[in-house]
């Protein structure tokens, strides 16, 4: 099975070729085919499976397929529950739409917000973030979620273990109810269980 076969476009292959990929990965190859669908989507898999581009892929398919508006609002949020990882997504998310028209940008704490207002206020696609930073730019009105059609929420267990549950609550009610909803976990415990039954609408389950 190649990525041709998933149904990936020419400009998505394009970067993974330049990557050096030679086939999708089990949890890439399980992933993709039902996100392309615009189904939502639990999965288990673990950092070092490939699972970056599993989601990042088809989003970026879809995205890049749809219209965009010369304002450009956000349409798709990845919410990762640490800056290191919110850095390393974003890059992932840069090398994969190269050759899209796509713009993307990234959003963390502990740093000057006034950088990360001023990129998202020019308009952006895609945006990934960690919850702490998210909320306080979205208080002060400094970027909405309200056009958001795809949610990611990566390292799902990392972000209950890290206390984000009423943050991830929180942002849920600034985002469309309609939307795409994808979940990557390494571990399913039962509050994992019962974020993704309040989150996910008939998902289909996979695991690497
Ligand atoms: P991740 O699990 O998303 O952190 O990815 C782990 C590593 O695998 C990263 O360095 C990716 O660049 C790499 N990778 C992702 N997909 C593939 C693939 N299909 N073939 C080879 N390497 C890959």
């Amino acid at each position: 099975m190649s990525f041709k076969t998933l149904g990936l476009s020419e400009a998505i292959l394009k970067a993974v070729s330049k990557k050096g990929y030679n086939e999708p990965s089990p949890i890439q190859l399980k992933a993709i085919p039902p996100i392309l669908q615009g189904k939502d989507v639990l999965a288990s898999a673990q950092t070092g499976t490939g699972k970056t581009a599993g989601f990042t892929l088809p989003l970026l398919h879809i995205l890049s397929e749809t219209e965009k508006t010369k304002f450009r609002p956000i349409r798709a949020l990845i919410l990762t529950p640490t800056r290191e990882l919110a850095a390393q997504v974003y890059a992932n998310v840069k090398e994969y739409s190269e050759f899209l028209n796509l713009r993307s940008a990234v959003i963390f704490g502990g740093v000057n917000q006034k950088p990360q207002a001023a990129t998202i206020r020019q308009g952006i696609d895609v945006l990934v973030a960690t919850p702490g930073r998210l909320i306080d730019l979205e208080n002060q009105g400094l970027l909405s979620l309200k056009r958001v059609e795809i949610l990611v929420l990566d390292e799902a267990d990392r972000m209950l273990d890290m206390g984000f549950l009423r943050d991830i609550e929180r942002i849920m009610k600034m985002m469309p109810a309609k939307r795409q909803n994808l979940m990557f976990s390494a571990t399913f415990s039962k509050d994992i269980r019962k974020l993704a039954n309040g989150i996910l609408h008939h998902p289909v389950y996979v695991e690497a």
